[in-house]
C-alpha cells in the first residue's frame, strides 16, 4: 500500500499512525485542513477489512469534516481518526488511554471527539490524558448527547427549505414522513409536531416506532413506503443511500431534508433531484447541529449559546439554494462551493499574524 498516492493532491496535511503493542492499539489519525482552525472529527473504532480500507475511510472522512465545519459558520478545521479493530473485543482503558496520549502529542491540531463504535464514556477515558478531547459527559463538563441538538438544526433547515419550495417557511400543515425515528429521528418528531406538522414514520426498529406513537401520537407505514409517500417533506434520519437509483424514482415528496450522514448513494443523484424538482437541503450541512454542539465544549459548554449557533444553519442553507439558483448547480455542490468559498476567504486573513509581545524584559 503507498500511503502517499491516498493523500496526494488533496490537501490533506498530516496523517499519524499510533501503534501500542501492549494494549493493541493501531490507529490513524487524518488531519485534512487546520486552514480555519484545529481538525476536529470523531474516533471511528471498527474491525475494517484492511489496513487500507481503514486508511481510505479516515481520509474521506476527515476531508467531509473541513467542509461541514467550514459551512457551519465553525473556526474549526476537517479530522478524523479510525482505530483498527472490534471495539467488543479489543475496547479497553488501557488502549483508550494510548490512544488518548498519541492525540495529545499533536498539541490540539486535532480534538477527537465520539463517533461509531465509540461513546461518551470512552472521550471521558481520553480525557485523562489528553485536553484535546469533546463529546464528554456532562459530569465533565461535555455537552453530553448531541442528538437533541442535532434534530433541532434538521427542524431549522427543513424551514430554510420550505422558504426555497413554497415562499414560506412555516412548518404548520406541512406533512413531513420521518425515515427512521433513533435519537434524531425521535427529537425531530417531538419538534416538528410542536411545530404543527403532520408526521408519518418508518423504522425497522418497533420499540423505536413504539416510543415515538406513544411520546407524539405520529402515524407509522411499513419500512418499505416510508420514501414513497406524498408529504412535503421526506426525512432520511437513518442510515446511508437512503436516496439509490431505486428509491430516487419512487419519491412522492417535493424536498428532501434530514440528519443522516451521506444520503446521496452517489452525487450525481442530486443532479437528477433537482431536475424531478426536488429541493435537496446538502446532509453535512442541516446536519451541522451535532458538531456545532460539541465545538461549543471548547469555550465551556453552554446549551443555549450552543442552539443559538445552530439557528445559523437556517441562513447558511440559504445561501447554499441561492447561489444553486444563480450559478444552476445543484445544491449539493452549491454547498461545497459554499464551504470552500469560506475557507479560502477566512484563511487569508487569518494569515495576518498578530504579533505577540512578552512583557518588557528589564535585566
Ligand atoms: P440511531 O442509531 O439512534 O437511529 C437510527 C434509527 O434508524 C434507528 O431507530 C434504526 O432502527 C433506524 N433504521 C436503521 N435502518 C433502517 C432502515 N433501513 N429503515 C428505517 N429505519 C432504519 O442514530 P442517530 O444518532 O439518530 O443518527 C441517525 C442518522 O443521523 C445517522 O445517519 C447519523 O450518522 C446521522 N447523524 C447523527 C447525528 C447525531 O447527533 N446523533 C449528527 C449528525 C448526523
Amino acid at each position: 500500500m503507498s500511503v502517499f498516492e491516498h493523500i496526494e493532491g488533496d490537501g490533506y496535511e498530516q496523517v499519524v499512525f499510533c501503534s501500542d503493542d501492549q494494549t493493541g492499539l493501531r490507529a490513524i489519525i487524518a488531519i485534512h485542513s487546520t486552514a480555519l482552525g484545529p481538525a476536529l472529527g470523531g474516533t471511528r473504532f471498527y474491525a475494517y477489512r484492511s489496513e487500507e480500507d481503514a486508511l481510505v475511510d479516515v481520509l474521506r472522512l476527515a476531508k467531509g469534516m473541513t467542509y461541514k465545519a467550514a459551512a457551519a459558520g465553525l473556526d474549526l478545521g476537517g479530522g478524523k481518526a479510525v482505530i483498527i479493530g472490534d471495539p467488543k473485543r479489543i475496547k479497553s482503558e488501557a488502549l483508550l488511554r494510548a490512544y488518548g496520549r498519541f492525540v495529545e502529542t499533536l498539541g490540539g491540531r486535532y480534538i477527537t471527539a465520539e463517533d461509531v463504535g465509540t461513546a461518551l464514556e470512552d472521550m471521558d477515558i481520553v480525557r485523562r490524558e489528553t485536553r484535546w478531547v469533546t463529546g464528554c459527559s456532562k459530569t465533565y463538563g461535555g455537552s453530553g448527547d448531541p442528538s437533541p441538538v442535532t434534530a433541532y438544526g434538521v427542524m431549522q433547515g427543513m424551514k430554510a427549505c420550505c422558504l426555497e419550495a413554497f415562499g414560506d417557511p412555516a412548518l404548520e400543515g406541512r406533512s413531513v414522513a420521518i425515515q427512521g425515528v433513533g435519537k434524531v429521528g425521535h427529537a425531530l418528531c417531538g419538534y416538528l409536531t410542536e411545530a404543527g406538522a403532520k408526521v408519518t414514520i418508518g423504522d425497522v426498529d418497533v420499540d423505536n416506532l413504539g416510543r415515538a406513537v406513544r411520546d407524539f401520537g405520529v402515524e407509522t407505514v411499513p419500512i418499505e413506503d416510508v420514501h414513497k409517500l406524498d408529504v412535503d417533506i421526506f426525512a432520511p434520519c437513518a442510515l446511508g443511500a437512503a436516496i439509490n437509483d431505486d428509491t430516487i424514482n419512487e419519491l412522492n415528496c417535493r424536498i428532501v431534508a434530514g440528519s443522516a450522514n451521506n444520503q446521496l448513494l452517489r452525487d450525481e443523484l442530486a443532479d437528477k433531484l433537482g431536475a424531478m424538482g426536488i429541493l435537496y437541503a446538502p446532509d453535512f450541512v442541516i446536519n451541522a447541529g451535532g458538531l456545532i454542539n460539541v465545538e461549543d465544549e471548547l469555550r465551556g459548554y453552554d446549551r443555549e449559546r450552543a442552539m443559538a449557533k445552530v439557528n445559523g444553519i437556517y441562513r447558511a442553507l440559504q445561501m447554499i439554494f441561492q447561489m444553486a439558483r444563480q450559478k444552476n448547480i445543484s445544491t449539493a455542490v452549491a454547498a461545497e462551493h459554499y464551504a470552500q468559498d469560506r475557507i479560502r476567504k477566512i484563511s487569508r486573513i487569518r494569515l495576518v499574524r498578530v504579533a505577540e509581545y512578552g512583557a518588557p524584559d528589564h535585566h
